[in-house]
């Protein structure tokens, strides 16, 4: 079991998480940041803190989670591994409040290029 970052973090970066994460288990992409499913200890904390509600519990019977959660599962254990590790709240996009609500986001936007890091 873990918690996964989804679609809503996309182009709205908001980065609250970071900052209460015990283990600094975030890692950054140009538009969105994932949780590496390997580093979560589960305990929740990020999921209050996020204002775009991006992060979900991944439920323990695998049956139970959609094949729309499946993908996002996928997408934070791979991209954990090719992003930088960002444990340092950085700039939000100007425009974050404007892409928060949007649908579709990640067949319009999803980029696997890497973040800064930080
Ligand atoms: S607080 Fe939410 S929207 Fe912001 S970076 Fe973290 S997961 Fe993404
Ligand atoms: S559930 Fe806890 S350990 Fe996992 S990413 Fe969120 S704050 Fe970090």
């Amino acid at each position: 079991m873990t918690y996964v970052v989804t679609e809503s973090c996309i182009r709205t970066k908001y980065m609250d998480c970071i900052t209460v994460c015990p283990v600094d288990c975030f890692y950054e992409g140009e538009n969105m940041l994932v949780i590496n499913p390997l580093e979560c200890i589960d305990c929740g904390a990020c999921v209050a803190a996020c204002k775009a509600h991006a992060i979900v519990k991944v439920p323990k019977d695998a049956a139970a989670a959609n094949s729309a959660l499946d993908e996002w599962v996928r997408i934070n254990a791979e991209y954990a591994l090719k992003w930088p590790n960002i444990t340092e709240k950085g700039v939000t996009p100007a425009d974050a409040d404007a892409h928060r609500d949007e649908e579709r986001k990640r067949e319009r936007y999803f980029s696997p290029n890497p973040g800064r890091g930080g």
